[in-house]
């Protein structure tokens, strides 16, 4: 039987999730035995670039027409599309901004030059094409990028923590930041996955992995608010890496 065609593609991000890849150094003779990978670029500059694929992971964010173009591309030679990383999932950083005025940012960063960027404001991958799954994480885990490979040339869906990076924090038997040192700490709001890293080392939580599917920010404001946390401040750190809107 022959091996599973797999593309992996970067569009607009800092390639951090392909790098995940690249140092899963003890499994990659393992994954290369099971599976044919026929574009990527961060590895090999000998990609076929046509040719249909049974499995494409997108990493990063559309942010020009051409990572647009380059997607509905991948899109159409791929059975199985898998978004990598929080960039592809919900925008990421990128999208932090995204309802400004894009042509004022640009005449600001580059003056009269600006109007020939080809640049719009970040989307994630499902907002231009359909997505089969996601894994999440700026940048993703090893673990789960290993696990959804396993799944999916398993015919099963990757499956995932569905629970919030509280659940993690609470498991490790931290103290908590929010109440015990009045922080702003995203966990409550956050998918889990990464074992807490960053409560774990007494730094709150930025939500870098995008919300939990059942969170409910409403309440987690209202929760900040009644603690005197400024909402301005809030907004501004739940929307760095997802767009969580906050009414201000
Ligand atoms: S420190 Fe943050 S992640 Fe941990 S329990 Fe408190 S709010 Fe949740
Ligand atoms: S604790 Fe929060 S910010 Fe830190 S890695 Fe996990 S999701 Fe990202």
């Amino acid at each position: 039987m022959s091996k599973p065609k797999v593309g992996i593609f970067g569009l607009t991000g800092c390639a951090g999730d392909q790098l995940v890849i690249l140092n899963c150094e003890d499994q990659l003779l393992d994954l290369v035995a099971l599976i044919d990978i026929r574009d990527f670029l961060m590895a090999s500059s000998d990609g076929y670039q046509d040719g249909a694929l049974d499995i494409a992971m997108v990493e990063g964010a559309v942010l020009t027409m051409r990572d647009a173009e380059r997607l509905r591309a991948i899109r159409k030679r791929s059975a199985t599309l898998v978004a990598l990383g929080t960039c592809a999932v919900w925008g990421g950083v990128a999208a932090m901004d995204r309802d400004r005025d894009r042509a004022k940012a640009l005449a600001e960063v580059y003056g009269e030059r600006g109007k020939e960027y080809d640049s719009y404001p970040a989307q994630a991958l499902h907002e231009i094409v359909k997505v089969d799954y996601n894994i999440t994480g700026c940048p993703i885990e090893k673990e789960h990028f290993l696990s959804a490979v396993a799944a999916l040339l398993n015919g099963d869906p990757p499956l995932y923590p569905q629970y919030p990076v509280c659940t993690e924090c609470r498991m490790r038997e931290n103290n908590c930041l929010l109440i015990e040192r009045r922080e702003v700490c995203c966990g409550p709001i956050t998918a889990a996955g990464c074992d807490a890293r960053c409560p774990d080392l007494r730094i709150p939580c930025v939500g870098c992995r995008g919300p939990v599917a059942d969170g409910n920010p409403a309440s987690v404001l209202a929760m900040f608010e009644e603690r005197g946390f400024d909402r301005q401040r809030i907004a501004a750190r739940l929307r760095t890496f997802a767009p969580i809107g906050v009414a201000q």
